[in-house]
């Protein structure tokens, strides 16, 4: 009886198995060979197209905190708004937004503060992980609006370093870009005194090399950039030093802030991306490292294409493709990595198995 139980499995494997191997052999030449593409549809082609999520995307731990703190606070309170977008990704605030978070700006502050007053209850507000300047802090106080601050610690770090240098009278130069929501909260405690640049050319051009400067990256930059900035301005004070025959030297020092969490997925990126016949980079259009992580990937594998949402998938990106790789942001949820797989699989798997 077992013996009768096990006969068709066994026998629908070594069919499996000699498709499969028929299949390969072919390699999508366009010719089925012994396989008639009846035969072909009535098996499970799941194997014939592989969809890998990169392994080492998703979450960082400073975006998990974050997010963790806003659910908490959700959890136990009916009225919880963040200030500006609680990370760059639409569809991630779109599910914190359908348990009651509220996506507000400092400009809104005094009529949350009365809108709390009349309900009798505490204004809450979360600052999420790209951190504030000091005046957020002030007028909150001033408010008596609760603030939950959610800041990454890495962010509150380079906040302290930044104070520090300052107050000991350093130019203080920022690689980053201007109005991102972390290099705000920057400025902030050097009460906007500092010099943004996002180039070497910037560089050059806005640092004054005669003061002691230090130099520093907003945490998300790409590394590359970041040390030929350091080098060029390193070579403006030598050059500088023998000009003016000074026996002091000029003072320069360059702190790598860049996070760990970004520039640690790079090589990681890297090789992944090689090993695929394509790759999608699901992020948000406003994610730093959105950015600087996908030009890794496109040079590692010219066939990435970015996208923001399941729906922006494009029938030619697939065409004679056998292995996706997917990766996203920092700011990626994991849940949209996987809605993407899916989507990729149900949609192209077999189709790509039929035209090839
Ligand atoms: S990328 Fe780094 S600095 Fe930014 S939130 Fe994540 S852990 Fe913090």
């Amino acid at each position: 009886m077992r013996f009768l139980r096990v006969m068709p499995l066994f026998f629908w494997e070594k069919c499996r198995n000699f498709a499969y191997s028929e299949m390969k052999r072919d390699n999508f030449s366009g010719q089925f060979s012994s396989i008639s593409l009846n035969t072909a549809s009535i098996l499970s082609f799941q194997t014939i197209m592989t969809v890998t999520i990169d392994s080492n995307s998703g979450f960082c731990w400073g975006v998990v905190r974050t997010v963790q703190i806003a659910e908490q606070y959700l959890a136990e309170y009916d009225n919880v708004s963040v200030l500006g977008h609680i990370i760059h990704n639409p569809k991630e605030i779109e599910r914190l937004q359908q348990k009651g978070l509220r996506t507000i700006h400092v400009k809104d502050f005094e009529r949350i503060s009365e809108e709390a007053k009349q309900n009798g209850s505490t204004p809450r507000v979360l600052i999420r992980a790209h951190g504030e300047p000091p005046e957020t802090y002030r007028k909150a106080f001033e408010l008596g609006i609760e603030l939950i601050d959610a800041t990454c610690p890495v962010v509150t770090k380079l906040q302290e370093r930044v104070r520090k240098f300052y107050d000991q009278g350093y130019q203080v130069v920022v690689f980053g870009k201007k109005d991102h929501a972390e290099v705000i909260g920057v400025r902030g405690v050097c009460n906007d005194e500092c010099i943004v640049v996002k180039s070497v050319e910037e560089g050059l051009e806005m640092v004054n090399m005669e003061r002691k400067t230090v130099l520093f990256s907003q945490t998300t930059m790409d590394r590359p950039t970041f040390y030929a900035l350091r080098d060029a301005l390193q070579t403006r004070v030598k050059e500088l030093i023998v000009d003016t025959m000074q026996n002091i030297a000029v003072e320069f020092h360059a702190k790598d802030t860049i996070c760990g969490q970004v520039s640690g997925r790079e090589d990681k990126l890297a090789a992944f991306a090689a090993s695929q016949d394509i790759m999608l980079f699901i992020a948000g259009h406003e994610s730093s490292n959105g950015k600087v992580l996908y030009n890794v990937a496109k040079a590692a594998n010219p066939r990435t294409y970015f996208l923001e949402d399941v729906s922006e998938l494009q029938d030619a990106w697939f065409d004679g493709v056998h292995t996706v790789g997917i990766s996203g942001a920092t700011s990626t949820p994991q849940w949209l990595m996987e809605q993407l797989k899916k989507a990729v699989e149900e949609r192209y798997a077999e189709a790509n198995f039929v035209a090839a």
